[in-house]
């Protein structure tokens, strides 16, 4: 008995969580998968955000060490900066430890050495509540609620008005496909309802976002791939939501990265190159190695899509 009565406490809680309306779809796939590996300090104080100008949330990684595992390191001393408002992407090859630094940044773990800061206050100094609340995560993978579009829009912001839900997926690009569904905004979607592709549940997600709109944003953009017209969609739309944002981008296409104001390579947990697209592409070095080659890809599949349609 006792060994049932932890689970389901535990999901109880998880269920009051939600139930206050308070809890982001973060931090309840945080509280479902990542139970209890870091806590609030007894001391921990609510994050408090400066404001330069209209922009706030400056992140600061300072020589990072983290391993899932003791014997495996997976960061080896990273530091980088995304001064309030600027956008940083982290490319590099898969398992290099991309989407690691983007768990870290959210304190899904503690890491082992060097610090995390925001605004100067180190990640593990504030309450996660309000660390949570600071950072509006695009996941790879959005997982949406068995309800309506609308409701899974307003998640983002639950007292948000009809015209602001409209307004988010307009500008996430999403509203022209919601009004050709058969209820449009009362469409219920999610595992029971009507099923939305990888892109458009991403819409989905990026329209919530914008709702709740956080001044940190980390995307962790899909690594399935998405056709030429999808991505663009998708890419504007992300351009609109980091408009004025702190935001990280963690990238497994590069074409999502060119405007960024700095872009970190990363390798094996280390920064192997960094700058902007232009400065490594002059580099030649690994980024523009990878550049050259997913570009070979992407004219590859292109040439494949249109000998299949002249078919
Ligand atoms: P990709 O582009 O393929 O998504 P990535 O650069 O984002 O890769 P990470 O997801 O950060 O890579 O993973 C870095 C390494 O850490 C990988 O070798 C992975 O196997 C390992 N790893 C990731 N999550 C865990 C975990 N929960 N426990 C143990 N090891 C993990």
């Amino acid at each position: 008995l006792m060994q049932l009565s932890v689970p389901l406490n535990f999901i109880g809680f998880v269920y009051r969580e939600i139930r206050q309306g308070l809890t982001d779809i973060e931090q309840m796939f945080e509280l479902l998968e990542v139970e209890a590996e870091v806590n609030d300090r007894p001391d921990a104080k609510p994050l408090a955000l400066n404001a330069t100008g209209t922009q706030k949330g400056a992140i600061a990684f300072k020589d990072v060490r983290f391993s899932y595992d003791p014997e495996r390191p997976i960061l080896k001393g990273i530091s980088f900066e995304v001064p309030a408002g600027k956008t940083v992407a982290i490319v590099g090859p898969s398992g290099a430890g991309k989407s690691t630094i983007s768990r870290l940044l959210y304190r899904f773990y503690d890491i082992q050495d060097g610090s995390i800061t925001i605004d100067g206050q180190d990640v593990r100094d504030v309450t996660q509540r309000s660390l949570r609340a600071a950072i509006g995560m695009v996941p790879q993978d959005t997982v949406l609620f068995n309800d309506t579009v609308a409701y899974n829009i307003r998640y983002g912001r639950p007292n948000a008005g009809d015209a602001e839900v409209q307004k988010a997926a307009e500008i996430a690009q999403i509203d022209t496909f919601i009004k050709q569904l058969p209820d449009g905004y009362e469409t219920r979607v999610g595992e029971r309802g009507l099923k939305l592709s990888g892109g458009e549940k991403q819409r989905v997600a990026i329209a919530r976002t914008i709702l709740k709109a956080p001044p940190i944003l980390i995307l962790d953009e899909a690594t399935s791939a998405l056709d030429t017209t999808t991505e663009h969609e998708i890419q504007s739309a992300l351009d609109k939501v980091s408009e004025n944002r702190t935001t990280l981008v963690i990238a497994h296409r590069l074409s999502t990265v060119i405007g960024a104001d700095e872009i970190i390579v990363l390798r094996a947990g280390e920064i192997a190159e960094r700058g902007t697209h232009a400065g490594l592409l002059a580099e030649g070095g690994l980024y523009a190695s990878m550049w050259n080659r997913q570009r070979e890809a992407t004219q590859a599949e292109e040439h494949l899509r249109q000998v299949r349609e002249s078919d």
